[in-house]
């Protein structure tokens, strides 16, 4: 049954792609002005599979954009575009991204085995290891009867060089499940002390989480890391002196370029602050003097706390920051295009980041994200040093710095809220529109309330219930309120302040790049690039399984397992 959908499906398919070029409109000259020839182009792009070959992959990058889903690639690339203040009078043309414009695309389902809203730590053993656990455990099997061992492990033994970067702490679960095995994501020390253990050959990016343990009273992960053979390298020069003969190297962004022991979001980042570029260009340059080549995991960690915290500028600059970074890998493939693999996805999409809203409708202003100069966490500091100096600040006194931090325009600080019925909607859409960052009077009530809140403890805030919109969660609520409000201003909007579960894009090029097309689950990653790397041992005639746990021993559990292993021989023999 569901085969033959498949078949009618697929035939439907190829009738469209059989249609004429030219429809009747075009012919008629109604469609001239439609950019065409661009569309043709980008689909010519996907199609070229020169990018594509079978040979094994000796260099293998994989690039995770924590949150990436697809709503912030697209909203990168409209962003990017010339006219991204679209109000259907210009184009609305995409700059793609590089790794959007790689030759296969396909799609894998993130859920966790326990949760369909995952989270980085189920997903991450997911792609890593191959296994679909309970949301929050990182290397184990279904309750914690074995160790997995992660796909940069193997690679590790087979006597490549492994290299483990990431924007955000290097013992955060996305990193921590290619190194190690805990029962829960937030033993970070434990997780540290593994790391030490791993043998890679390259760790950088972000510094460690609880150096000294919980109750700061443990050896220094630093200093473990140095004990295990490692060079910690966390000053400019000490990072600019490595090379391939350093040996084993953990290159932590200096002190003073960290956020929180995270690496500054590109929207805040200064002239000279390394950039996660940076990081793969030395990982590059380390790993690749490895005669039997690399396996390179990069993790764009601050896409999802920008989603987390509902700011939709410092989420899309992260992107564009992280498709910088996987422009060296890129440069790197054109050199050795015969036995490079770069695979790009994410774990899980995150904040329910939308693009649209009823209040802009079918009009875009995403240029106005550059109105908003400071991320949510630059604000917060700024905020949290104003408020220390003016305990009595009043909402007055706090209006320069949302000036200056979110563009926003205050023309009447005295304006009270103010619900419009649709005839004075519709009166004022025919006056001149006036500039989108002036803030309306119902606009400045959310202010000022956000603004009451960020003066309450913690504990006395606003839990939410009821309206979504003053559920502040652990975010300052001035900040948050103000992200939110930039973000609904350009055309964006959020949802959550969690992940959430929808199949997210996997972008591949060159060896091996084949098998990602497709839909899929998340632990066929791994699966998959073992295959590119010849290091898969379950053959090639064998579907990967699914481990469901959660509901071990129930009936449900064994139907669920069969119904998942009989999709699976489908998708086979379908391949
Ligand atoms: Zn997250």
């Amino acid at each position: 049954m569901k085969k033959s959908l498949l078949l009618t499906l697929c035939a439907s398919v190829l009738m469209s792609v059989a249609t004429p070029a030219v429809s009747a409109k075009q012919e008629e000259g109604q469609w001239a002005e439609l950019p065409v020839a661009t569309l043709e182009e980008g689909r010519a792009l996907t199609e070229d599979l020169s990018l594509v070959n079978e040979n094994q992959a000796k260099y293998v990058f994989l690039f995770i954009g924590d949150g990436m889903g697809n709503i912030p690639v697209s909203a990168a690339e409209y962003y990017l575009g010339p006219d991204n203040g679209n109000d259907g009078n210009g184009t609305a043309e995409a700059q793609p991204l590089n790794f959007s414009q790689f030759p296969v695309i396909g799609l894998q389902n993130p859920t966790d085995a326990d949760h369909y809203v995952p989270d980085s730590a189920a997903t991450a053993t997911a792609f890593g290891n191959g296994v679909k656990i309970d949301s929050n455990v990182i290397g184990l099997t279904p309750g914690f009867t074995e160790q997995t061992e992660s796909v940069a492990e193997k690679a590790k033994n087979e006597g490549k060089a492994v290299g483990i970067l990431s924007t955000v702490t290097l013992n955060h679960a996305t990193p921590a499940a290619f190194y190690s095995n805990v029962e829960h994501r937030n033993n970070y020390y434990e997780i540290g002390e593994q790391m030490a253990k791993s043998g890679f050959d390259y760790f950088a990016g972000g510094s460690l989480g609880r150096r000294t343990g919980d109750n700061d009273d443990q050896t220094d992960l630093y200093e473990v890391m140095e004990e295990n053979g490692y060079t910690v390298a966390d000053t400019m020069e000490e990072i600019e002196a490595i090379t391939a003969e350093t040996g084993p190297v953990y290159a932590p962004t200096p002190d003073d370029q960290l956020a929180g022991g995270a690496m500054k979001y590109a929207l805040d980042a200064e002239e000279g602050d390394i950039t996660l570029a940076d990081h793969v260009a030395k990982g590059i340059e380390v790993l690749s003097a490895n005669e039997n080549g690399f396996f390179m995991m990069t993790e764009s960690g601050k896409i999802d706390w920008a989603e987390h915290a509902n700011d939709a500028a410092a989420t899309i600059n992260e992107v564009i920051d992280f498709q910088n970074a996987i422009q060296e890998a890129v440069d790197f493939y054109y050199e050795n295009p015969d036995e490079t693999l770069i695979v790009v996805t994410a774990d899980h999409p995150t904040g329910g980041f939308t693009i649209g809203n009823s209040e802009t409708g079918y009009d875009s202003y995403f240029h106005l994200i550059d109105e908003q100069t400071v991320s949510q966490e630059k604000f917060d500091a700024q905020f949290a040093v104003a408020l220390e100096e003016n305990p009595e600040m009043t909402f007055e006194d706090a209006v320069p710095l949302l000036e200056e931090s979110f563009g926003f325009i205050f023309e009447d600080l005295e304006a009270t809220e103010e619900v419009k019925t649709y005839a004075q909607l519709e009166e004022e859409d025919e006056q001149e529109a006036q500039d989108p960052m002036v803030i309306t009077p119902y606009e400045l009530e959310e202010l000022k309330y956000a603004f009451e809140q960020s003066k309450l403890p913690s504990e006395e805030r606003n839990a939410g219930q009821g309206d979504i919109a003053k559920g502040y969660h652990a975010y300052e609520p001035l900040s948050i309120a103000s992200t939110r409000l930039v973000a609904r201003k350009a055309g964006f909007a959020f949802t959550t302040v969690d992940h959430s579960p929808e199949r997210v894009p996997v972008y591949a090029i060159g060896s091996g790049a084949a098998m990602f097309e497709g839909n899929f689950e998340n632990i066929d990653i791994a699966y998959k690039l073992l295959a590119a790397m010849g290091l898969y041992e379950g053959g090639d005639t064998t579907a990967p399984q699914i481990t469901v746990t959660g509901k071990a021993g129930s009936e449900e559990a064994a139907t669920e397992e069969e119904a998942t292993e009989e999709s699976a021989t489908e998708e086979e023999s379908a391949e």
